[in-house]
């Protein structure tokens, strides 16, 4: 392999290009995330964010260019070449440690939320069940549901329900953590609760990277923010920057819709 590996990044993705069929979602991408950095995705919708995440979890393949988390590659090809391939077992292996939180709340409904937090515990961590049930009531704990552990999804508020989702992607402790719109499918007056346990987390060190349409929070957490269009990585850098006083015309122009 001819790239250099930044094995102290978090996250490191160098040039990955993505197409569906003829369609080129991603056209070269590259970013660079420190460990404990928090990172604010935004971008127009098709603009290839929720791809550049899947990418990341390793739920697509780049064509070309590499991700590598904590120096540990994903997935590399280079001019048609493959030049290093995981194992499908080490891709697990890497996707545990890799939380992902989407914008549906995708809970078990079935199943009441302790039991939603201990599924990864006792799946892949092969706790007991009572060992999984304890770590599983102190992770609701965390974001502020210690009480709630025997309800049913469907008794839960959708910022509850997102709550217990961001519980269970903790459960196997990801190394990094992914959220693609954590928000947008709620009520407005239940945002604040779902954005205050994420700012929790990067308050924690977590190292994040949130998809979001939420420029305040982005403003106020991040300290990148990254501005995405056509598949590219238009303008990144810190919120001050990107937000305040954005250089390219297609930021100005995104943020002057959103803002
Ligand atoms: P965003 O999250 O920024 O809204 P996406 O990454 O979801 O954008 O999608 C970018 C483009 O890629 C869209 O045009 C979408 O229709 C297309 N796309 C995404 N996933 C697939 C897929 N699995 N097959 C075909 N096209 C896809
Ligand atoms: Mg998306």
């Amino acid at each position: 392999m001819t790239a250099t590996l930044d094995t102290a990044a978090a996250l490191e993705i160098r040039n990955v290009h993505k197409s569906f069929g003829t369609r080129e979602v991603l056209r070269g991408v590259d970013l660079t995330v420190r460990p404990g950095g928090v990172v604010a995705i935004l971008g127009p919708s098709g603009s290839g964010k929720s791809t550049l995440l899947r990418t990341i979890n390793h739920l697509e393949q780049p064509d070309h260019g590499y991700v590598a988390v904590h120096g540990e590659l994903i997935g590399v090809e280079a001019r048609g070449a493959r030049l290093h391939e995981l194992s499908p077992r080490a891709v697990r292996r890497q996707r545990t440690r890799i939380g992902f939180v989407a914008q549906s709340f995708n809970l078990f409904p079935n199943l009441t939320a302790r039991d939603n937090v201990a599924e990864p515990l006792i799946a892949h961590k092969r706790l007991a069940r009572p060992a999984a049930y304890e770590r599983a009531t102190e992770l609701l704990a965390k974001v502020g549901l210690g009480d709630r552990g025997d309800a049913y999804p469907r008794r839960l508020s959708g910022g509850q329900q997102q709550r217990v989702a961001i519980a269970r992607s903790l459960a196997l402790e990801p190394n990094l953590l992914l959220f693609d719109e954590p928000t947008s499918a709620l009520d407005p007056e239940l945002v604040g609760e779902v954005l205050s346990v994420i700012r929790q987390l990067a308050d924690s060190g977590t190292t994040l990277i949130i998809v979001t349409h939420e420029i305040g929070f982005a403003r106020e957490v991040a300290d990148t923010v990254v501005f995405i269009d056509d598949g590219v990585i238009v303008e990144q850098g810190p919120p001050a920057q990107v937000l305040t006083a954005p250089q390219q015309p297609r930021t100005r122009e995104f943020l002057s819709k959103v803002l």
